[in-house]
């Protein structure tokens, strides 16, 4: 009797999705060198597919780069997914044919095994192979499947030696949850995850879960389905080498997340640390409700191991409600500014709440004059802005004692900010008889790509000022190089995110992190 043995290892795996030969050997190549763990041969994507043309790439697959890596060989049915619809009889010459020439995995849809003749002659190449093995996969490309855990238990009804891949496009990352639970549920080997940008994660959470493969694209021109991270992304960006069983996982809860820094900067921390822990992007849509239901995702799953956040636009104020819902700590702090920027989950399960905005931008602010938080008594401030950046700011430096104007382009909004705190408002008209030390920009204005703008006209800028902008992409803003050109003292945005990722690290780790490392990392991504 054949036994097969269920391995614990999660193979990332890059597709070779290529038009002709030359092109195919090429990716094979790359994705040998960016360290792929195993080879999927997309034929679908080859024009003028023959069999001969899939017996030559595989031998060119297994003597590529001195290594020998695990080869999965697919010709995917353009209903599922295929590049080039090619008819049945050829994808199955090329499986079969796969089989004989050594892949250890053909990977062929779960609909066309269930045709009686068409499963029958799987299973022979199958027996006349040594050690080559049958995924059976099931993409949904719409949404996610009315029921996962019974199709699951019907390919393995249909053929229980066979490895289930289930696929789905994920509308929203809560529907991941279904991926996550599906894994945990199951033992041996099973590939799942979802697509798109909302099931990102479940493409990284896939090693910690153990499903048997997950994904990844050679760069981003060369993703072969929607969401799809690039080889570098996984292994540089989200620790993919150093993720196991047991890695704490955090996040940047946002919307929207993909230029979202906060990974980067805490994953080099973490690495740095030599921490097994993983932040991931959580691009949680939607309003209070949607971050409702992926808290208690969350909170339901400890197996998921999932530590701390980072909350930012559109969640601060709902990280806030969700913390007295649910009878958390929540930093007094946090509770007069109306806004929490960071979430923890302690180990009896309970919520805790603070706000690492408002000592971030007095900090950077103190440091950018030369001064301490003292010296900013009296110092008459013009703030841009009234969201959520400002409200800290505003409390920040209204407890300082500053003298604050409040200005922004929907005044009640600034009414409503300036009434909370005692301070000044005016519309963005009345900028230019602007009569501050201190201007701050708290709006979006000027930030990538819209780099040419400034919230402030160049010629209300004055010699005697300082300028801080929080906007932190470019480090470097139009607002910050006007302000130099009239020699007035200026501070960046990034100054203000690192303290805040700084002190969030903190509470994470209780470890103080290196705000140089944090720098330079930010640095090499802009
Ligand atoms: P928010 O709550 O959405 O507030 C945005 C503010 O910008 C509002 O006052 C809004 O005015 C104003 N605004 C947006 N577009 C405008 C336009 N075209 N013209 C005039 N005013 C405009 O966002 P937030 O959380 O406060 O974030 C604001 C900025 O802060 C972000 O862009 C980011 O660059 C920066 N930030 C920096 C850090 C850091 O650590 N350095 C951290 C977080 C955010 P209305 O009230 O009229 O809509």
């Amino acid at each position: 009797m054949l036994l097969y043995v269920w391995t614990t290892m999660t193979y990332l795996a890059v597709p070779i999705a290529a038009k002709n030969p030359d092109e195919a050997r090429q990716q094979i190549n790359s994705a040998i060198a960016a360290g792929a763990e195993m080879l999927e041969l997309r034929t679908d994507y080859l024009e003028n597919l023959t069999v001969d043309l899939v017996r030559e790439l595989i031998a060119a697959a297994k003597d590529a780069g001195g290594k020998r890596l695990p080869l999965t060989v697919t010709c995917r049915d353009s209903r599922q997914g295929g590049a080039i619809a090619y008819p049945l009889q050829l994808r199955l010459d090329v499986l079969t044919t796969a089989l004989k020439a050594g892949a250890e995995f053909i990977d062929f849809e779960y609909e066309n095994f269930l045709i009686v003749q068409t499963q029958e002659r799987i299973k022979v190449a199958l027996s006349g192979s040594l050690k080559g093995r049958l995924i059976l996969s099931v993409h949904n490309f719409e949404t996610k499947f009315a029921n996962i855990g019974k199709l699951y238990r019907s390919i393995l009804t249909v053929y229980p030696v066979a490895i289930p891949k289930f696929v789905y496009q994920a509308d929203h990352i809560n529907d991941c949850f279904e991926a996550f639970d599906l894994l945990h549920r199951t033992g041996g080997e099973r590939i799942i995850f979802c697509m798109g940008e909302a099931g990102v994660i479940s493409r990284i959470i896939a090693k910690k879960l153990n499903s048997l493969v997950t994904f990844a694209a050679l760069n981003e021109e060369a993703a072969t389905a929607p969401g799809q991270l690039t080889i570098r992304q996984l292994k540089e960006l989200y620790r993919y080498d150093s993720i196991d069983a047991e890695t704490e996982l955090y996040g940047v809860i946002a919307d929207p997340v993909a230029h979202s820094l906060s990974p980067a900067i805490h994953n080099a921390c973490f690495a740095d640390a030599g921490m097994n822990r993983l932040y991931l992007p959580l691009l949680v849509q939607g309003g209070r409700r949607e971050f409702d239901q992926f808290m208690r995702n969350v909170l339901s799953r400890k197996w998921l191991n999932f530590v701390g956040f980072s909350v930012t636009i559109p969640h601060k104020e709902n990280a806030l409600n969700f913390a007295r819902a649910n009878q958390g700590f929540i930093e007094p702090l946090a509770e007069k500014i109306g806004a929490v920027n960071t979430l923890l989950i302690s180990k009896d399960d309970r919520i805790k709440a603070y706000n690492t905005d408002y000592a971030a931008a007095l900090d950077a602010i103190a440091s950018g004059l030369g001064i301490t938080r003292a010296g900013l008594r009296d110092l008459p401030v013009a703030i841009i802005g009234a969201g959520g950046v400002s409200r800290a700011i505003v409390a920040g430096l209204s407890d300082a004692g500053a003298k604050i104007k409040i200005y922004n382009r929907t005044l009640e909004r600034a009414q409503r900010l300036a009434a909370e705190f005692g301070c000044e408002f005016a519309p963005l008209d009345d900028l230019e008889n602007i009569d501050a030390k201190l201007v701050i920009n708290c709006t979006n204005i000027g930030m990538h790509p819209n780099i040419d703008q400034t919230p402030l006209p160049k010629e209300y800028l004055k010699k005697g000022m300082a300028v801080f902008d929080t906007v932190y992409n470019p480090a470097e803003t139009l607002l910050l190089k006007q302000a130099k050109q009239v020699h007035a003292k200026t501070i960046d945005g990034l100054s203000m995110f690192i303290n805040q990722a700084a002190a969030q690290f903190k509470l994470f780790t209780g470890q103080e992190a290196d705000p140089d490392l944090m720098r330079k990392t930010i640095t090499n991504f802009l």
